[in-house]
């Protein structure tokens, strides 16, 4: 139970929430207030409606059904092209009565029970907003994409604005004591989802999944794809290595790194989750005929720990200079990096002239 929605509300909410809007002449004045001498309001809920037509707004906001039901009969319009026109802000004949036992479950937010006469009505235009959505409602008309995208969000900025949840939205079919059977039809798609059959189930579901979000969200559309990046690294200048310890290889990004997040100050290569695949090629100074080099992947911890060292491969020292290409093909799980090493295993102070590494680097 609550006040209804001002007119700085609704742009607000509306706004926040992504929905396209127009605002038609005169809408924050227009409604049943005075005629019927009943204030709108409190309000526990959203209503939702297809039009049963084409060009509604006409019919919506100036030309209603006869003496019987005058206009507004609606709060808003939601056009084919997802564009919500604002049309009433007052009191709107579009719910006509409800059963009491449908109405209590919106109120509550539970599953709302088929409508029932016997359970007593209640003035639905008293307490419910009613959004009339674009649609001949003849089972075969499509509701379009941006139509229901915009849909949900309009439900989910009422109720975020409420504070209510997606079980205070209810479709007429689901109040109606007069039969009404709408909304119904086909929805042309909705985030990932192909088409699919308009139900206050779904509509519900989608407005619950917006309603755990910032009013900023947008439903991902596709899948997301992993391409590799190509990283392609090298050292600043050649160093010396001394005997005898474990030493990293401190790539930097003087070589072109694609993906432009490697740290130029860290002996990380990659971070994961990730996998990769390449090489690092090294060119060796001073290292004796026959003496050994080691070369490790090894793997760290987000604390910088060493978690795992990965297998060994052995580069020779010849003569004239050595020169040495070692393959890197591994996974790293979350949290993890992944760093490349050196023991140079001689008894000589050695040159580490140049090291270049050349992978391609996927994100999982
Ligand atoms: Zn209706």
């Amino acid at each position: 139970m609550a006040a209804p929605m001002a007119p700085a509300d609704w742009r607000r909410a509306l706004k926040a929430e992504g929905v396209r809007f127009i605002e038609l002449d005169g809408w924050t004045t227009r409604g049943r207030d005075q005629a019927t001498g009943k204030t709108f309001g409190p309000v526990n809920g959203v209503l939702n409606h297809h039009t049963a037509g084409r060009d509604s707004l006409d019919l919506i906001a100036y030309r209603g059904q006869g003496a019987a039901v005058p206009p507004p009969l609606a709060h808003a319009l939601l056009r084919k092209d997802g564009v919500v026109v604002l049309v009433a802000d007052g009191r709107a004949n579009h719910a006509g009565l409800a059963a009491k036992n449908s109405f209590d479950a919106i109120v509550a937010e539970k599953p709302i029970p088929r409508p029932s006469k016997a359970s007593g009505t209640v003035d639905g235009n008293d307490h419910l907003y009613g959004l009339e959505t674009e649609n001949l409602g003849n089972g075969t008309d499509v509701y379009t994409r941006a139509q229901y995208d915009a849909w949900v969000r309009f439900n989910a900025a009422i109720c975020r604005f409420h504070g209510w949840g997606a079980g205070s939205c209810a479709g007429h079919l689901e109040t109606s004591v007069e039969g009404k059977p709408d909304p119904k039809g086909p929805v042309d798609g909705y985030g990932r989802r192909g088409r699919f059959q308009f139900t206050m189930g779904q509509l519900r579901a989608d407005v619950h999944e917006r309603l755990a979000h910032a009013p900023s969200w947008s439903p991902p559309t596709e899948e997301v794809t992993t391409m590799p990046d190509y990283v392609n690294l090298g050292l600043a200048h050649g160093y010396q290595l001394a005997p005898g310890t474990w030493d990293d290889v401190e790539f930097t990004t003087e070589w072109n790194d694609e993906a432009g997040d490697h740290d130029p100050n860290s002996p990380t290569f990659v971070e994961g989750p990730a996998g990769f695949t390449g090489s690092v090629s090294f060119r060796f100074a001073h290292l004796p005929v026959g003496e050994v080099v080691q070369v490790r992947m090894s793997e760290y911890d987000a604390a910088g720990e060493l978690k795992a060292n990965h297998p060994i491969h052995e580069v020779i020292g010849t003569a004239g200079g050595t020169f040495s290409v070692v393959p890197l093909t591994k996974r790293v799980g979350p949290g993890r990096s992944m760093r490349v090493r050196l023991l140079n295993q001689s008894e000589e102070h050695i040159e580490v002239a140049s090291a270049v590494l050349t992978a391609w680097v996927w994100e999982g």
